[in-house]
């Protein structure tokens, strides 16, 4: 069985890269019994959900920013035709 401290780990370390399914099990049981552990899981993927949110938003400001960059080089292309 997991202690708290080896829980938490997990839980942090899942964020990062995907757990090996022995150590999901183990925290998964964790979790159902352990209340403190369920609620810091809870906070670190409201945490990341957060991030993602900021990461999203700066991917599609530079998606327009890019998409300005391919409209400029479309423009130029179609003027270096025209002259
Ligand atoms: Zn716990």
């Amino acid at each position: 069985m997991l202690t708290c401290k080896q829980a938490s780990q997990l839980i942090s370390q899942s964020l990062d890269r995907p757990l090996s399914w022995s150590s999901r099990l183990q925290l998964r049981f964790h979790l159902v019994i352990c209340d403190a552990c369920t609620r810091f899981k809870q906070q670190l993927n409201q945490l990341r959900s957060a991030i993602q949110r900021v990461t999203l938003h700066t991917e599609s400001d530079s998606t327009i920013t890019l998409s300005k960059e391919a409209k400029a080089r479309i423009a130029s292309a179609i003027d270096s035709k025209h002259h």
